[in-house]
């Protein structure tokens, strides 16, 4: 054998069966392979474990899949390369033309533009309602046959709750699946509840350092393995390298937001105390218009504090730009704290009759809690507030 022949066929350091790894390995590899092509198709059949090709399945994803089902408190789970990712496979896989979708104006902005842009397109016509119409959820659903109900709670920037009960079962009583982009919420939250689908985007607090992207629907084996077959077709996979980074970041979600949730907690306390703010967001505070309902489904009232400033418009920019310690940038869950674009937050993407019920306001401004100590972060606020 030649040097560059043997340099590519050495063989594997393997532990022995009784010697494991204590943090399940990367296997960064895309092909596995049999020994014979007996077994090959064997396993392609589905008449023996293993694996052939990571578009279809690898085994650190598979473990990432494993553990975030556990997590939810469902069977079974399928990752994907962002939460976006799996937020369209999972509409895609579920959807013909046309079926009927129930969604709400508090809905992640992308969802919405998927679902008034791209689903219209392929023929999938949706009604759009706020998360807090109990009577018009029930209305659409007894009038219109409807294929899938997609929400969101707390919903992003101003925390409104969706009375997950009354959504689960008026959706059961008229054949409608319910999908529930849980991503605010947490992976330990809302698993007693009769929601069919979870979906979270892992980027944010199954991560939970900012450092990669990533997906994932959560459900029943059987609705798991009718969407696994689009999810592998549509070919938006999670690299085993971002899922080996994505379970290390597991291992400390539970503490890391319970911090983050207590630092909200006060953050809101504090902030529901200034004069220069009108009205906080917040579920854990008992001003919240539906505190109670939080209170009964939910054991942690999540990361994320809005506020309304007085001064309006403008105000919220001049505020971010005097913070220290929020950087302003997007999204949520990560160790460090911060502050959106006010700007970017509004649903600038609707018409102004559905614009109008989004509960956002000129001054609204969305802070995202990160791992710093919380009595510099409330002095940081209370320093921009000042200087605005
Ligand atoms: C961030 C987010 C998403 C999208 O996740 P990405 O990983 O950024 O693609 C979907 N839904 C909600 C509620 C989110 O906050």
């Amino acid at each position: 054998m030649k040097d560059q022949t043997r340099n590519i066929h050495l063989p594997q350091i393997r532990p022995p069966e009784d010697n494991t790894p204590l943090v399940a390995p990367i296997y960064q590899s895309v092909k596995f392979q049999f020994p014979t092509v007996a077994e090959t198709l064997r396993s392609l059949r589905g008449e023996r474990d293993g694996f052939f090709y990571s578009r279809s399945a690898n085994p650190t994803t598979r473990q990432l899949e494993h553990t975030l089902a556990v997590m939810q408190g469902r069977e079974d789970a399928v990752v994907c390369g962002s939460g976006v990712g799996a937020v369209a496979q999972t509409l895609l896989g579920l959807l013909k033309a046309g079926d009927h979708v129930l969604c709400f104006v508090e809905t992640y902005g992308p969802t919405r533009t998927l679902i008034r842009r791209t689903l219209q397109r392929y023929g999938v016509h949706h009604t759009m309602l706020s998360i807090e119409d109990d009577a018009g959820i029930e209305r659409v659903l007894a009038g219109t046959p409807t294929r899938l109900v997609i929400f969101e709670s707390p919903t992003n920037p101003v925390t409104r709750i969706a009375d997950i009960a009354h959504i689960t079962r008026c959706a059961r009583a008229h054949g409608a699946l319910t999908v529930l982009d849980n991503t605010l919420a947490g992976l330990h939250q809302h698993g007693n509840t009769d929601v069919d689908l979870f979906i979270h985007s892992l980027t944010k607090y199954a991560s939970g350092h900012g450092d990669v992207m990533g997906g994932a629907v959560i459900g029943s084996a059987e609705l798991i393995r009718h969407l696994r077959r689009d999810f592998v077709l549509l070919g938006g996979v999670l690299d085993p390298h971002a899922a080996f980074l994505i379970q290390r970041g597991l291992k400390t979600y539970l503490p890391r937001y319970r911090q983050q949730c207590e630092t909200a907690h006060r953050v809101a306390a504090f902030l529901a105390a200034q004069e220069s703010v009108d009205r906080v967001h917040y579920p854990g505070l008992a001003t919240h218009p539906r505190h109670a309902l939080a209170a009964r489904q939910m054991q942690h009232f999540g990361t994320v504090v809005s506020f309304d400033l007085r001064a309006g418009s403008g105000a919220g920019d001049r505020f971010a730009d005097a913070l220290r310690l929020f950087s302003i940038a997007a999204s949520m869950g990560s160790a460090e704290s911060l502050i959106i674009p006010p700007g970017l937050m509004g649903p600038n993407d609707l018409p102004a009759d559905l614009a109008a019920l989004s509960g956002t306001a000129p001054g609204t401004v969305r802070l995202s809690m990160g791992l710093e100590d919380c009595d510099d972060l409330i002095e940081d606020i209370a320093q921009a507030l000042k200087a605005i």
